[in-house]
């Protein structure tokens, strides 16, 4: 693992955070194609985005990620572009109205959960929908795995076709209601990507809150792929605020350097992923 490239996702405004939490939430387009532009300087190889509205709230209008996509093309060149189609950011179908501007990636959830104030709902209906979008507009997926059965399902997913490729995974812990960050289960989460999809795929870890620093320990000493941004966390430390998404991508590349992982380049990780 020591000597791998790490791939540096970041996961820059989220649905929830808002200005009031740190001012430097990115909100408008032109925030957010600012803030991923020092992010991707920083070493960040794969912007995660939602989009808003002017007054804070999530949006899925189309138009505003057409947008985010050729600003960020044009200031982050190579850069991976990932749109979220969670579903904080929509109901049903419109979480995915964006999948036709075919950006090099999408989040996917796979399954239902408990989030902190109500359901995550993933009905499977629209789990297999959003999926078939993604296979016509050669977008690949990142599977969220909120749980360890999203990560079984992501297999039989893939071995239906209904997945492009070797899924590539992100265990999500640390969301109140849903999986804490708990190292056993990291370990076995772990074990069963390898299990199930080969001991040389591929895998990310991401944090909520004062978990997004101990995710990121955990998954680049593991050979992981670590996510970090303003999404999951507003601080750098217990006392003190992000100034930046690119402050938090600075935070985890000094991880990556404790654990002699070069920061893979935005090329290294197309190669990794397969793009
Ligand atoms: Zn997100």
């Amino acid at each position: 693992m020591t000597g791998s490239p790490c791939i540096i996702c970041v996961a820059i405004t989220g649905s929830l955070p808002t200005k009031a939490n740190n001012p430097a939430v990115p909100i408008t387009v032109s925030e957010q194609v600012e803030s991923t532009q020092e992010a991707y300087e920083a070493g960040a190889s794969i912007v995660h985005a939602h989009v808003r509205n002017d007054d804070e709230t999530p949006s899925s209008d189309p138009e505003k990620f057409a947008r985010l996509k050729e600003g960020l093309e044009k200031h982050c060149p190579g850069m991976i572009i990932q749109f979220s189609t969670g579903g904080r950011s929509g109901a049903g179908q419109e979480r995915g109205g964006m999948l036709p501007l075919r950006p090099d990636m999408a989040s996917l959830s796979v399954g239902s959960n408990n989030f902190p104030t109500r359901v995550y709902e993933n009905p499977p209906d629209l789990v297999e929908w959003l999926a078939s979008e993604m296979l016509s507009h050669d977008v690949k997926p990142e599977v969220e795995a909120f749980d360890l059965s999203h990560i079984l399902k992501a297999k039989e997913m893939a071995d239906k076709g209904q997945l492009a490729g070797t899924p590539y995974v992100q265990f999500v812990m640390g969301v109140k209601n849903a999986m804490p960050a708990d190292r056993d289960v990291f370990d076995f989460y772990v074990k069963t990507v390898n299990r199930l999809f080969g001991k040389d795929a591929p895998w990310c870890a991401a944090g909520i809150g004062a978990n997004q620093i101990m995710l990121n320990e955990w998954a680049i000493a593991a050979g992981g792929h670590a996510r970090t941004g303003l999404e999951d966390n507003v601080r750098l430390n217990r006392d003190t605020l992000a100034p930046s998404n690119a402050a938090l991508v600075a935070r985890t590349a000094e991880i990556c350097a404790a654990h002699d992982r070069p920061v893979a380049t935005a090329k290294e990780a197309r190669a990794i992923l397969g793009l």
